[in-house]
């Protein structure tokens, strides 16, 4: 029987890890299917208190896990698929042939890219859609390539794309980026973004490989449709909890995040938190997710030494 089982290795689950770890309760880390989280799809990460001059995603992410190692926590590969809540108030949980059990349980499984919804972008992953600039970008030498979205990650990984593609095309819905000023002013500003307002994408098309060749748009002010060439569509729309796996044990809003117990990271199930992503639709970002780690791991470290 473990003390703590943390669901997830992005900023929550490390942070979660490195105080649980240091406070001598031997965590288990379940990797699950993107070790490392979404930072591991960004490049520089240049408001993570501590780095003046910026860290690339990947980086930081490696270094937490360094750091969670360090202090005892041991990392597995597992894909929760469900957890059971015990009657004797334990945790036991199921990732494929493997299961685990356990005293308290911090879900940090973070959330994952959204997508349109088209018909055909199941079979288009990987050969022209994609969520990850980072790590598809480089492909797209000197072709034209188009950004979905209008929020800090669009104009991040735009930027980005800017270094490979001839032509960014950074298609948005409405005619204001949501961005933060900072970042819609450097889209902007760059010869090699071109925004395309007002418009979405209602339709991938693609040529006889099967692979991306155009979009077609609708003008959500005139209706106009037209057709614009690009190699790869990045789709940067924003992302959906993974919480699916939780059944009933939490409660969760009308967008599937969990919703903790008020100024807390413990949910409606004893020996149950939840940090990050999972729980946080409204900052969403590095530090705040680092932040609910360390609440969830010291929310849990209270919650074993009552059970004693
Ligand atoms: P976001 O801020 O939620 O933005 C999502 C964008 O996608 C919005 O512009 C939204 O349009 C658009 N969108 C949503 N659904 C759509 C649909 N069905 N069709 C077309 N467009 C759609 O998400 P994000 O950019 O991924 O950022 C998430 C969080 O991470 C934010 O808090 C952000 O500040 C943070 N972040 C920070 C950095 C950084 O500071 N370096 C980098 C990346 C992300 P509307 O604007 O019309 O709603």
């Amino acid at each position: 029987m473990e003390n703590v089982i943390i669901i997830g290795t992005g900023c929550a689950g490390y942070t979660a890890a490195i105080y649980t770890g240091r406070a001598n309760l031997a965590p288990i880390l379940l990797s699950g299917t993107q070790p490392g989280g979404q930072l591991t799809t960004t490049t520089e990460v240049e408001n993570f208190p501590g780095f003046p001059e910026g860290i690339m995603g990947p980086e930081l992410m490696m270094r937490a896990q360094a750091q969670a190692e360090k202090f005892g926590s041991k990392i597995e590969w597992a894909s929760v698929e469900s957890i059971e809540h015990r009657e004797d108030g334990t945790f036991k949980i199921n990732a494929g042939e493997k299961s685990y059990e356990s005293k308290t349980v911090i879900v940090a499984t973070g959330a994952a890219p959204r997508h349109l919804g088209l018909p055909n972008e199941k079979e288009l992953i990987g050969r022209g859609l994609t969520s990850c600039a980072t790590c598809d970008g480089a492909f797209y030498r000197d072709v034209p390539v188009c950004v979905i979205g209008g929020g800090d990650s669009a104009c991040e990984e735009a930027g980005f794309l800017t270094r490979f593609a001839s032509k960014v095309y950074l298609i948005h819905r409405r005619d204001e980026l949501r961005a933060s000023k900072i970042m819609a002013d450097r889209a902007l500003a760059n010869p090699k973004i071109v925004p395309v307002w007002n418009s979405t994408v209602s339709e991938y098309l693609t040529d006889e490989k099967g692979e991306m060749r155009a979009i077609q748009l609708t003008n959500l002010v005139t209706g106009e449709v037209s057709e614009l060439e690009v190699a790869c569509v990045f789709v940067a729309i924003g992302h959906v909890p993974n919480s699916s796996f939780l059944g009933d044990l939490v409660d969760k809003d009308e967008n599937g995040y969990i919703i903790q117990n008020p100024g807390r990271t413990s949910t409606k199930t004893p020996g149950l938190f939840a940090a990050g992503d999972v729980a946080d639709h409204y900052y969403r970002q590095a530090i705040t997710a680092a932040g609910q780690g360390c609440a969830a791991a010291l929310e849990a470290e209270r919650y074993l030494s009552d059970l004693e």
